[in-house]
């Protein structure tokens, strides 16, 4: 049987924040900017209680938990931490999908259900043992388990549903929780009597077409615990990116303008570092219809400038006509990458 894992960091930005400062232990902690729209990047799970987590408008965070100690974000400290986070994901030669700077699939391949779980395990304890973070792992026969059962045991957990267990470890579980399922699907499910994953699993070809239309026989394969796609490893960086998968949809303009303006400088931050600019701005948005829509704009010029970076992905952001959508996911993405800084046009530039 061949086996995948998912790993993923638990409340990262924040855990790298209170590795380094003990001082922050046990505290209500967010990873925020200071701007007057900053959201929450990560919380500490002492904060998550008081509804601050991640996209969360900071204003309300600290409404909400008046306690709350914010931190401002040190993106390259993160990115450091991830790359000697995915040295490790790597060191076995693994097939690795990254998802993000603490997360990602690593494909296992054929061994024992046991043999499975201890790779998994001393996967989480190498990353321990360097960089005094948990790691929470899920090992499945296939990737949406993997990344069900991870989220499942957070924090500092690790669980292995066992092949042939995949379908009675997703039945009890709401619907909203299978990959393709966003609210409004959910809430025509549960119209029809639909809860929970196992009522989705049990229905008939002629209702569940009726209720999910074409897709239909892939959401239910999913349910029933079926799911062949491999990891997709080895991501030529042609683009460099960053996304957030937001706990909840996000309908609020503000606060994707926000979001895009971190990414922005985020992106910009790791144009610098290797030495590279870039001539296309693009934003890809996931509704909550799980529908992927993306615009992207091309620069007169290559750039590595932040808000150049930011300006470019507001112009697409309009170009998406939202209207108050709702948004599951936002992320930025430059392309047509060249290196070096580009050529200076402007006032102080003299007759070239
Ligand atoms: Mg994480």
């Amino acid at each position: 049987m061949n086996f995948v894992a998912h790993f993923d960091v638990d409340a990262f930005y924040a855990s790298v924040e209170i590795r380094d400062d003990p001082s922050l232990r046990g505290k209500p902690l967010a990873v925020a900017g200071s701007s007057r729209r900053a959201v929450v990047l990560t919380a500490s799970y002492e904060a998550r209680p008081y509804g601050v987590r991640s996209a969360v408008p900071l204003y309300r965070a600290l409404e909400a938990c008046p306690d709350l100690v914010v931190v401002p974000p040190n993106m390259a400290k993160y990115k450091a931490v991830s790359r000697e986070i995915f040295e490790i994901f790597g060191a076995r030669g693994l097939p690795i999908e990254g998802l993000s700077l603490d997360e990602a699939f690593v494909a296992l391949g054929e061994m024992t259900f046991e043999r499975a779980c201890d790779v998994a395990r001393a996967i989480r304890g190498d990353i321990l043992a360097a960089t005094q973070l948990t790691v929470s792992a899920g090992v499945a026969s296939g990737k949406m388990v993997a990344k069900i059962a991870s989220d499942s045991c957070k924090p500092d957990g690790l669980l292995g549903v066992a092949p042939g267990e995949e379908a009675s470890f997703l039945a009890p579980l709401p619907v909203s929780r299978l990959w393709g399922i966003g609210p409004k699907t959910q809430a025509k499910l549960e119209a029809a009597g639909i809860v929970t994953i196992g009522d989705l699993a049990a229905l008939d070809d002629a209702p569940l077409r009726s209720l999910l239309g074409s897709w239909s026989e892939q959401v239910r394969s999913l349910a029933r615990g079926i799911d062949e796609r491999p990891v997709e490893s080895g991501r030529e960086t042609k683009s460099i990116s960053s996304e957030e998968t937001f706990e909840y949809d996000v309908r609020d303009e503000a606060q994707l303008i926000a979001l895009l303006r971190e990414q922005a400088r985020e992106v910009a931050e790791k144009l610098a570092r290797e030495d590279l600019s870039a001539q296309t701005v693009g934003i890809k948005i996931k509704r909550s219809t799980f529908e992927i829509l993306g615009r992207q704009t091309h620069l007169t010029e290559p750039t590595r400038d932040a808000r150049r970076i930011f300006r470019a992905a507001i112009h697409c952001l309009h170009r998406a006509e939202l209207k108050g959508a709702p948004v599951r996911l936002l992320g930025l993405r430059v392309a047509s990458l060249v290196t070096g800084e580009p050529r200076q046009t402007g006032l102080f530039e003299v007759g070239r």
